[in-house]
């Protein structure tokens, strides 16, 4: 599923250019992901990389997308150009290498 950003945001700007698919803006307020682009960084990395850098702990999935593992490789595919993908049986997460 997508990630969302809590209110409270405290606008610290270090997620934003952490996100592999451009994914997250500065809104009317706070930073927002737009939940069309975010994969929970699947196909970019292991671990969702704007909760890794996060310094108040604010972006929690957002239940209102659920998506599973193979969805979100689905819509990676489709953010870098892809065509999709016979196998969605993806490699997994673990040890694919993480390069940005
Ligand atoms: Fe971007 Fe990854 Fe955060 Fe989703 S989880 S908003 S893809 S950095
Ligand atoms: Fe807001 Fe966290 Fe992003 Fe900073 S890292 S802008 S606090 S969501």
């Amino acid at each position: 599923m997508a990630l969302m950003i809590t209110d409270e945001c405290i606008n610290c700007d270090v997620c934003e250019p952490e996100c592999p698919n451009g994914a997250i803006s500065m809104g009317p307020e706070i930073y927002v992901i737009e939940h069309s682009k975010c994969t929970e960084c699947v196909g970019h990395f292991d671990e969702p990389q704007c909760v890794q850098v996060c310094p108040v702990n604010c972006i929690p999935l957002n239940p209102e997308h659920v998506e599973p593992k193979d969805v979100l490789w689905a819509k990676y595919r489709r953010l870098v150009g892809l065509p999709a993908a016979a196998d969605v049986s993806a490699p997994g997460a673990e040890g694919a290498g993480g390069s940005a």
